[in-house]
């Protein structure tokens, strides 16, 4: 079966045809490098890090280009309001390039604890000035800008199919997007190049045909994408929260210019969600992978935990799910050293270890069925179905170390203590004390010492 993708642009689950025969271009959109990432935005890199692995296990080779977000992002998506690069420096008292620069390389730091491959091109927005004015230049040319006192602005009622990637398509919903505010002709139309502020210095501006000032936060992406890639290319991912502005107005950009929208395939991530909502940095209620490591949840089990969820679904954090993911990876690690290192000969097994690499690889060929990739290497590995050899081959995939973490003493609470810490909880949580006394007792039976904590049990091996 063919590697297949749901496509935000038709809706529909595609197969994928690359354009070059065995060759695919992939374009991630990068972060903003003006604070830590949260775990949220990590679950964004860690689906992305797994397309790639999953393309190169079904044998494509993989050109992966990641732009680095370092200006022009402004603290409202519609072009409103500060920079966000610049308002993180005013924050920490430092230059822009210097908060820049200190985030990229935090964000690196994060990718690699995630054992997340190094996209192959990683370029930042102020690397790329030319190209992207350049860009605006044709766009201008024509036809598809106007200028008003705030920047160069692209008219989005110029463009017949604009927000089609959004399913904007209807009339009445269209509507509502051309309607004009502030010094904008439609609601919808968006910045290419604005101007710097007259009585404010800004750090990071230069020249342009049209005055001072910076690149909109769109027109990066479509000027990268197209110098590393060329046009079309093959994917184009990120998360559900770019298709209706970031990732539509790409597509405006380069259809006006090029003739072409950028991408075949438009691949979206759903959110890391904390209570109710969206882990946002706005929204202050996030959580970076330092704190978890502060809790001794491994980045790898973050990882996991993100790979027992598909990826187009919601996904609600909780430290106790974190606790049961760092359990669950710390177990499979501990069977995987019990496994025979290479296949046995006989032909029973060598025809049962084929039936799991099918299965295996129609799961994750299925949308990035990470879920069920999972089970089929859970049960294998439980049942002693494969050998080592065949487990770090599913591995490439799943990018969980186990190899090199299979030798580890195990840091974790075996799965028996910790079901009787959820269930103790719960009856704390339910005021039943008489309950909570008794698994406490039998927690103490196994040789811990039991702590209540504001956070609820926690245990110690006496
Ligand atoms: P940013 O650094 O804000 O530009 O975001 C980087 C990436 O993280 C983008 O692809 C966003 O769509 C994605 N993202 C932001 N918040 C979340 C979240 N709560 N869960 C998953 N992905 C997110
Ligand atoms: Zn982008």
């Amino acid at each position: 079966m063919p590697l297949q993708l749901f496509n935000t642009l038709t809706r529909r689950l595609e197969s994928f045809k690359p354009l070059k025969d065995k060759k695919v271009g992939l374009y991630a959109c990068g972060p903003t490098v003006y604070d830590y990432a949260h775990i949220g935005n990590l679950r964004s890199y860690i689906i992305w890090d797994i397309l790639h692995r999953t393309l190169e296990y079904n044998g494509y080779k993989v050109k992966h280009v990641m732009n680095i977000t370092d200006v022009g992002h402004l603290t409202s998506n519609a072009d409103e309001g500060e920079d966000k690069i610049e308002k993180g420096a005013a924050r920490e008292h430092k230059s822009a390039w210097e908060i820049a620069d200190f985030y990229t390389k935090a964000f690196m730091k994060n990718m690699a604890e995630l054992n997340i491959h190094k996209p192959d091109v990683i370029c930042r927005a102020t690397g790329h000035i030319k190209e992207q004015i350049k860009l605006i230049k044709k766009l201008e040319k024509k036809g598809f800008t106007y200028i008003n006192a705030e920047g160069v602005y692209f008219d989005t009622s110029k463009l017949p199919d604009y927000g089609e990637l959004a399913g904007l398509k209807n009339q009445d919903l269209r509507s509502g997007i051309r309607v004009a505010i502030g010094g904008k002709r439609h609601n919808a139309d968006f910045a290419l190049w604005k101007f710097s502020p007259k009585l404010k210095k800004r750090q990071m501006e230069w020249n342009s045909p049209w005055g001072v000032g910076f690149p909109g936060w769109h027109i990066e992406c479509s000027a990268m994408s197209a110098k590393y890639l060329g046009l079309p290319f093959d994917i184009h991912c990120g998360g559900i929260d770019h298709i209706p502005v970031h990732h539509t107005n790409e597509i405006a950009q380069t259809e006006a210019a090029e003739g072409v929208v950028p991408a075949r395939y438009w691949v979206h991530n759903e959110f890391l969600n904390m209570g109710e909502e969206k882990m946002a940095k706005s929204a202050g209620n996030f959580i970076t992978l330092d704190t978890l490591k502060e809790k001794n949840i491994s980045p790898l089990a973050y990882r996991f935990f993100i790979l027992q969820t598909h990826y187009r679904k919601q996904l609600t954090f909780s430290w106790m799910a974190l606790e049961a993911a760092q359990n669950g990876l710390d177990h499979l690690c501990l069977a995987a050293a019990s496994l025979d290192k290479k296949s046995s000969l006989s032909m029973h097994s060598v025809e049962i270890e084929e039936k799991i690499k099918e299965k295996f690889l129609k799961a994750i060929s299925d949308d990035m069925d990470t879920p069920a990739a999972l089970a089929i290497v859970w049960e294998a590995v439980k049942e002693k179905k494969i050998s080592q050899k065949i487990l770090f081959e599913f591995d490439k995939v799943l990018g969980l170390k186990i190899k090199e973490n299979m030798d580890k003493p195990v840091q974790s609470i075996p799965i028996s203590a910790r079901a009787l810490i959820d269930e103790r909880d719960t009856a704390r949580a339910a005021k039943n004390w008489k309950k909570s006394d008794e698994l406490r007792d039998e927690l103490i039976k196994l040789g811990y010492t039991v702590m209540d904590t504001p956070k609820g049990t926690k245990i110690t091996k006496n």
